[in-house]
């Protein structure tokens, strides 16, 4: 039998450089082959480069290469005596890199209430943003904050608090749109955004969640319902606008429907893309 000299070399080249695998040509074409000794300096490259990144999607990159050029060298019969230790390899790199794809999800979460935190909402912001820019479709966001929540704590405990937090994030992941995201701002402020929807429907959303909120109102030691209730501001995106600029100014109003006796939702002023 003859061997293909081609089929019996390490894929292991280019990568140091660029980080990227390059498509395989035909023989003519290929770059110089490296063999074993060469992957292991390689991989000692990439474990220099990911010691030196803080950037998850950086290291999360470089293990998918390092998983590529490991799965390569089944093929290679120069290894074909270790084949155990490359699947073992191969297993080890595999679940790293999937516990750093969880970890990069979890950075976007708030522990407590599993709805998104800022660093959540502004990467959901940028691809609705986008999208709406693309499509020009509606981007609308509610800011909502509690209402007198430091009354809440000191009557019912921080504990009844963070139930609350809790209730109100299972509550409007129930009464929203699969498309809808929700995120915790800060403390007990949250913000809402609504795709494909219009500031009217926005604002009738945001009642309904009030309505379910206070229909499902968590409970007290003794077992009485302990109303609570949120005041919010609301405002549609306009074409290009930012995070920053577009949660203003449904901070304004929040502010506004605060200052006029709370437990209502309050809308920006309209423009002419709602
Ligand atoms: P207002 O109606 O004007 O918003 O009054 P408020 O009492 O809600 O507002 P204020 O800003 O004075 O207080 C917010 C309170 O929310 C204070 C803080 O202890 C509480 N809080 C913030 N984060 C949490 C949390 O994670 N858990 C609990 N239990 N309480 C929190
Ligand atoms: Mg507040
Ligand atoms: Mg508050």
């Amino acid at each position: 039998m003859q061997v293909n000299d081609d089929d019996n070399v390490l894929q292991l080249i280019k990568s140091a450089t660029t980080g990227k695998k390059k498509a395989r040509g035909t023989t003519k074409n290929r770059e110089p082959v490296v063999g074993a000794d060469e992957y292991s300096q390689q991989v000692e490259q990439y474990a220099r480069r990911i010691r030196e990144t803080s950037d998850v999607n950086e290291i999360i990159n470089i293990l998918g290469t390092v998983l590529g050029e490991t799965r390569s060298l089944r093929y290679s019969n120069e290894v074909y005596s270790a084949q155990e230790q490359v699947r073992h390899a191969e297993k080890q790199i595999e679940s790293l890199k999937q516990e750093l794809e969880q970890l990069r999800e979890l950075v976007h979460y708030d522990p407590m209430t599993g709805a998104f935190n800022r660093r959540g909402l502004d990467a959901v912001y940028q691809r609705e943003a986008a999208r709406a820019d693309r499509n020009e479709s509606t981007l609308c966001a509610a800011v909502l904050d509690l209402d007198d929540f430091k009354q809440i704590n000191d009557t019912y405990g921080h504990q009844f608090g963070d139930d609350a937090l809790i209730h109100l994030t299972k509550i409007a992941k129930e009464s929203l749109r699969p498309s809808d995201v929700v995120a915790r701002y800060g403390g007990e402020e949250f913000v809402i955004l609504l795709p494909d929807t219009t500031l009217e429907s926005a604002v009738w959303v945001m009642q309904r969640l009030q309505n379910n909120f206070s229909k499902k109102a968590l409970t007290n030691m003794d077992g009485n319902a302990v109303p609570i209730s949120f005041s919010g501001g609301v405002a549609c995106r306009q074409f290009r606008e930012n995070q920053k600029s577009l949660l203003k100014r449904a901070d304004d109003v929040l502010y506004q429907a605060k200052k006029s006796g709370k437990s209502r939702i309050l809308i920006a002023p309209v423009n002419e893309y709602c």
